[in-house]
C-alpha cells in the first residue's frame, strides 16, 4: 500500500502515527513544500521575538520519521492531484504514485488587493518558520510596523515584533480584536495588555493605501485618513485552505475540503484533515473549517486510521483557542458568542484592572461554551463537561469560581471526564 500525505505539520503527524498503528508494512510519503521537519508552529512569535532558539522549533524525537518508515520529500510542491491515475504531481515535474492520499496542506495567508500593496518590498505574511526567519533577520532595517489584522495571527505577529524591541500598530477592522475567537470584554483585555506594553490598537478601520517610493514604504493611510506612519507591513487578515492545486480534480471544495466523519473527501481514496478540511462541527453538525491545532492532530490521527483501513469517529470539531498575550493566558471555547441570546444563560466575572475575566455559556443544564482571561487552570475540565455533555446543575454556581475544580464534581462524572485521557495518555 502506498500512503501519500501531503504536508508535513501536525495533522500529518496525527496521520503517520493513524496509519502504523495499524499498518507497519506500507510506504508513507509525505511531501511538504517548507524544508522543516514538523514544527511548533504557534511558536514562530517567540521565535521572531528571540524568547526561544530554532532547537525548540521542533517537536517530535529526531528519529520519528525513520522510526515510522517515512520518506520524507521536503522542499517539494504539490502542483496537481489526478484522481484518475492517482497521482500527484511536484512543481518540478516528478509524479508520486499513490494508493491512498491524504491532503494535509493546512491554510494559505490571505492578502488582499490594498492600492500600493504589490510594489513593496518589506511586506511579510506570518504564518511559518521562515516567515519569521527572515522577519528577524531584517531586524536591524525594521523600525515602525503596522499589523493589518487583530485576529491571533496578527497579535502574535506584533508581540513578536515588539519583544524585538519595534513600534507596533495594529489595524483591525472589526470594533475588537479577536474578535473571531473572543468576546468584548475578553478582546478588550488583551487590547489593554498590548497598550500597556507599548502596542497601539486601531479598531474599526482599515488600510486603504500603502505610501512610500518605489518599492519603500513610508507608511498607511487609513480609510479615516489617518496616516501611520511605518517602515514595514505584516499582513494578517486571515488563511484561506490550501487546496489550489485540487482545482482541476474532482475533490469537493467548499470553504475547505470536505470530509465526512473518516475524514474521507468526496473523492475515493482521498482524504483531507485539519486547517485544509471542512469536517463536521460538535454543535451544529454543519461543516466548518476548524483552524486549531488540537483539532488538525484529531482529523489526521482520524484519516490515518481509515486510510489504513480501520475507524475512529470524529465526535465534531470543538472550536478552541488557547493563547498567551504578554504572560496573559487566554482560552476561549465552543459558543462563545451564541446568537440568539434567548437561548442561552451566560454567567460572567470581570476584573480588568487585574486582566481577569470569566465567561460560562449554558443551555438549558449544559455547558456550550467559556471564555477565561488570566486563570485557565480549569480550561481542561470545562472541555471535558463540555464534550461529555455533563449536566451541570448540581455545580452551576460554582462553574465561575476561581477555585472551580475537581472537588466540585461528583466521582461519575470525573471517571466520565477523566478515564477516556487517561486511557489515551
Ligand atoms: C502564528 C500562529 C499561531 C498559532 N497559534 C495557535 C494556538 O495558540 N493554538 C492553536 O490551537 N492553533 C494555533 N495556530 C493554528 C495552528 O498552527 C494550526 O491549526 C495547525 O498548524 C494546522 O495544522 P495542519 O497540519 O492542518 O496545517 P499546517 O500547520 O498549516 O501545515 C500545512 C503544511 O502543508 C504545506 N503545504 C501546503 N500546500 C502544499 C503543497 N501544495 N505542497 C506541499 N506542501 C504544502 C505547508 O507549507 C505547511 O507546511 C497558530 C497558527 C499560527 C500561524
Amino acid at each position: 500500500m502506498n500512503y501519500v500525505i501531503i504536508g508535513n505539520s501536525v495533522a500529518a503527524v496525527g496521520a503517520i502515527r493513524g496509519i502504523r498503528a495499524i499498518d507497519q508494512q506500507g510506504n508513507i510519503t509525505v511531501i511538504s513544500r517548507e524544508r522543516h521537519t514538523a514544527y511548533g508552529r504557534p511558536l514562530i512569535s517567540y521565535l521572531l521575538g528571540g524568547l526561544i532558539t530554532e532547537k525548540r522549533m521542533p517537536y517530535l524525537p529526531a528519529d520519528f520519521y525513520e522510526q515510522h518508515r517515512v520518506n520524507l520529500l521536503l522542499n517539494s510542491e504539490v502542483v496537481a492531484v489526478d484522481c484518475g491515475q492517482k497521482q500527484v504531481k511536484l512543481a518540478g515535474g516528478d509524479a508520486v504514485r499513490y494508493d491512498r492520499l491524504l491532503v494535509a496542506t493546512g491554510g494559505d495567508p490571505f492578502i488582499p488587493p490594498i492600492e500600493g500593496l504589490s510594489d513593496k518590498e518589506k511586506v511579510f505574511t506570518f504564518t511559518t518558520w521562515d516567515d519569521a526567519a527572515k522577519l528577524k533577520g531584517l531586524a536591524a532595517d525594521i523600525e515602525k510596523v503596522v499589523v493589518i489584522g487583530g485576529g491571533l495571527i496578527g497579535l502574535k505577529a506584533a508581540e513578536g515584533l515588539h519583544l524585538l524591541g519595534k513600534k507596533v500598530t495594529i489595524v483591525e477592522l472589526a470594533d475588537r480584536i479577536l474578535s473571531a475567537a473572543f468576546d468584548r470584554p475578553a478582546g478588550r483585555i488583551v487590547a489593554k495588555k498590548m497598550k500597556a506594553n507599548g502596542i497601539e490598537v486601531i479598531t474599526e478601520d482599515t488600510v486603504i493605501r500603502v505610501e512610500g517610493e518605489g518599492a519603500g514604504i513610508s507608511g498607511v493611510t487609513l480609510k479615516s485618513g489617518d496616516f501611520i506612519p511605518c517602515d514595514t507591513l505584516v499582513v494578517a487578515i486571515g488563511v484561506r485552505p490550501a487546496a489550489g492545486f485540487l482545482k482541476a480534480s474532482a475533490v469537493e471544495v467548499n470553504r475547505g475540503i470536505v470530509v465526512n466523519d473518516s475524514m474521507a473527501t468526496s473523492v475515493k481514496e482521498v482524504y483531507a484533515a485539519g486547517d485544509v478540511a471542512e469536517a463536521r462541527d460538535f454543535f451544529s453538525g454543519t461543516k466548518n473549517p476548524m483552524p486549531i491545532w488540537p483539532d488538525a492532530y484529531i482529523q489526521g490521527d482520524i484519516a490515518g486510521t481509515s486510510m489504513a483501513g480501520g475507524t475512529k469517529g470524529y465526535c465534531g470539531g470543538l472550536a478552541m483557542n488557547a493563547i498567551e498575550f504578554f504572560k496573559v493566558s487566554t482560552i476561549s471555547m465552543g459558543i462563545t458568542n451564541p446568537a440568539d441570546p434567548a437561548e442561552y444563560e451566560v454567567l460572567t466575572y470581570l476584573d480588568p484592572e487585574n486582566y481577569q475575566y470569566r465567561k460560562i455559556v449554558l443551555q438549558g443544564n449544559l455547558l456550550v461554551g467559556a471564555v477565561l482571561v488570566g486563570n485557565v487552570d480549569r480550561a481542561g475540565i470545562c472541555a471535558g463537561l463540555i464534550r461529555e455533555k455533563v449536566d451541570v446543575t448540581p455545580f452551576k454556581d460554582q462553574l465561575l469560581a476561581p477555585d472551580f475544580g475537581f472537588i466540585h464534581l461528583t466521582r461519575e462524572i470525573r471517571n466520565a471526564l477523566f478515564a477516556p485521557v487517561g486511557k489515551v495518555a
